[in-house]
């Protein structure tokens, strides 16, 4: 309508992806403006939001490292279940009202990219969560959808699309025809079992105990999913699990691979089995289409390859995956008036 663009030029309308490890805030005309870890800060023990929840993001990941003990870190989304819901409204409060800001003349509409796994609860939560946080209007995308408008795959078209979106805690494997889903799955399995199988590698093989933190470092520094280019090494830290104290190793990419099979295997057998469902017609349209990755765990080397190898189509990496579901949201919202009717999984107020 002619009036929602009117006011749409008054209002800072923000597209949100909502991740189990990362919140980004796409705003039109702005880009990315927001990027910060899916993490609150509680008192231990409890669900309570420390300082009147203003302990999100990067500050509760900051006040971490300086209050040990008292503090934990949550991150409500983790598994791609929403965990506690007073927590992530705390936080999509937070997020929303950063980007608003005080001098906000109209509220904002907002689009939230969730997790397909999540119910219809923890969506009635979201979309309440958004509305309590000043939302004027709010719109609920699937991640995979708007993962695909985000890696510009031709998703409303009659032809099959195909996203695998790998993130920290899910990774969302979606065939898409004419502006929805016609197959798709959820599985538990990403970027943070890869870290938790650098984790059970060390203490097995080496007797070391690693922080998550540093088995994420090691993934992003030498970690593959199949060979690229010469092997590399990198000094690991950590406690001696005999001794208790702190020691050093070294470690090649190799073992690093072999170690990240399992997750590796298992995030490919989500993408086999979803082609496998897939209508024999679209499955005819992706042998020409491809496969589109996107999410942070698609950065991992190697990847790309691995999926090629195992199902025989053409595998894309998406331009700047982790930013490519927010993109996603905000390309949405310019196009609300076109697709809301078309995107009937929407909840709309
Ligand atoms: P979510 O959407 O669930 O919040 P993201 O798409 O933000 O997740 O991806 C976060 C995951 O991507 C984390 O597990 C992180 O370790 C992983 N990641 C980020 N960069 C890389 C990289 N270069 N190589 C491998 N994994 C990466
Ligand atoms: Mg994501």
């Amino acid at each position: 309508m002619w009036y929602e663009r009117l006011l749409g030029a008054f209002s800072v309308d923000m597209g949100i992806d909502l991740g189990t490890c990362n919140t980004l805030v796409a705003v039109r005309g702005q880009g990315i403006v927001l990027n910060e870890p899916s993490v609150v800060a509680v008192k231990k023990g409890t669900n309570q939001v420390l300082k009147g929840g203003q302990a999100v993001g990067w500050v509760a990941k900051e006040m971490l490292g300086k209050t040990p003990g008292s503090i934990t870190a949550v991150r409500p989304l983790k598994d791609g279940v929403i965990s506690d819901f007073e927590i992530t409204e705390a936080m999509l409060n937070y997020f929303i009202t950063k980007v608003t800001g005080r001098a906000r003349f109209l509220a904002p509409r907002v689009v939230i990219s969730i997790p397909s796994g999540i119910t219809a609860v923890e969506k009635r939560a979201v979309f309440d969560s958004a509305e309590r946080a000043g939302a004027r209007r709010t719109y609920l995308l699937e991640e995979p959808i708007a993962a695909a408008i985000g890696a510009g795959l031709p998703f409303a078209e009659p032809t099959a699309s195909m996203i695998v979106d790998i993130g920290g805690g899910t990774t969302e494997v979606a065939i898409m025809t004419l502006a929805d889903i016609a197959t798709c799955e959820s599985v538990r399995v990403a970027g943070d079992d890869m870290d938790e199988a650098i984790i059970g590698y060390m203490k097995r093989t080496y007797n070391l105990m690693i922080g998550e933190q540093t088995a994420e470092r090691i993934k992003i520094q030498i970690g593959s999913a199949s060979p690229v280019g010469e092997d590399t090494s990198m000094d690991v830290r950590g406690r001696d699990m005999v001794s208790g104290l702190p020691r050093k190793t070294e470690i090649t990419s190799a073992e690093i691979r072999e170690a990240l099979q399992e997750p590796v295997a298992a995030i490919i057998e989500a993408v086999t089995r979803t082609l496998e469902r897939a209508e024999p017609e679209l499955a005819a349209d992706l042998v020409e289409n491809g496969i589109m990755l996107a999410g942070g765990g698609s950065l991992l080397r190697g990847l790309p390859a691995r999926v090629q190898k195992a199902t025989g189509l053409d595998v894309t990496l998406a331009e700047d995956p982790l930013t490519c579901v927010a993109r996603g949201t905000a390309i949405y919202l310019e196009n609300i008036e076109m697709w809301k009717d078309t995107l009937e999984n929407n909840l709309e107020t």
